[in-house]
């Protein structure tokens, strides 16, 4: 069955990945996006996340061209890194914003049609640093920790309607995100790394087309990593 998918932030990176997987299964997809162009086959929508008028609007675009929204997928972040000293609040706040505040205006968003459906699957992207904590993303780390607490709070509150909220925390990918990082930091963080490389943007969209199907209809409220095992233990 054709679905109506939307994945935020869906124009690059991990984001691309996860909406054109969800396209090659046949669903009806549309990502949003800031800058740039749409990648083909995707119906695209601009928005910011960080306004709650524009991801409402998103939302009546979306659901004018494809129907209401089944799946959601809250994918758009950003990174703002610093030393905790070094820190401004516009750091801080501006991560939180998007990461954390701008995942619960889409959620909340794509709720109302989920809960009139009785049905819907949200998935948000998180971090392993979000469990594990790490030196220079107390801002970033923060907002990801906070996606748990958030997602949970959701299962417990729709669950009873057929939804699902569930995060997915990836390791080390290699996007535009992570390009900006020092060959010595990369170097450490896959020194952790029991599998020994970074994850691909494929293997990220597996996992989340796996919580949005028939298959996972018995998970809420799970975190799953897909780290190679960078985060184990947390
Ligand atoms: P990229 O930097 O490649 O892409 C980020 C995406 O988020 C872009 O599509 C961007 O849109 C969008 N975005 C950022 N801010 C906003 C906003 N205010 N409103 C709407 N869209 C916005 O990052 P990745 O693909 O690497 O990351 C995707 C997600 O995965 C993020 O949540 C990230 O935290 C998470 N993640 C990434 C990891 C990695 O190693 N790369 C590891 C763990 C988690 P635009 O192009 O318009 O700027």
């Amino acid at each position: 069955m054709s679905r109506s998918v939307l994945v935020t932030g869906g124009n690059r990176g991990i984001g691309l990945a996860i909406a054109k997987a969800f396209a090659a299964a046949g669903d009806k997809v549309a990502i949003t996006y800031r800058s740039g162009e749409v990648p083909e086959g995707l119906f695209g929508v601009k928005c910011d996340v960080t306004s709650a008028e524009d991801v409402d609007r998103a939302f009546g675009e979306v659901e004018a061209q494809q129907g209401p929204v089944e799946v959601l997928v809250a994918n758009a972040g950003i990174t703002r890194d610093t030393l905790l000293l070094r820190m401004s609040d516009e750091d801080f706040e501006a991560v939180l914003d998007t990461n954390l505040v701008g995942t619960f205006r889409a959620a909340k968003r794509a709720s109302k049609g989920m809960l009139r459906l009785k049905r819907g699957r949200i998935v948000l992207i998180s971090s392993v640093v979000g469990l594990s904590g790490s030196a220079g993303q107390a801002n970033y780390a923060a907002s990801k920790a906070g996606l748990v607490g958030f997602a949970r709070s959701v299962a417990r509150e729709i669950g009873s309607r057929g939804i699902t909220c569930n995060v997915v925390a990836p390791g080390f990918v290699q996007t535009d995100m992570t390009a900006v990082l020092s060959e010595d930091r990369k170097a450490e963080i896959l020194k952790q790394v029991p599998l020994n490389r970074y994850a691909t943007t494929d293997e990220v969209a597996g996992v989340v087309r796996f919580l949005a199907s028939e298959e996972a209809a018995y998970i809420t409220g799970a975190v799953i990593p897909v780290d190679g095992g960078l985060g184990m233990g947390h």
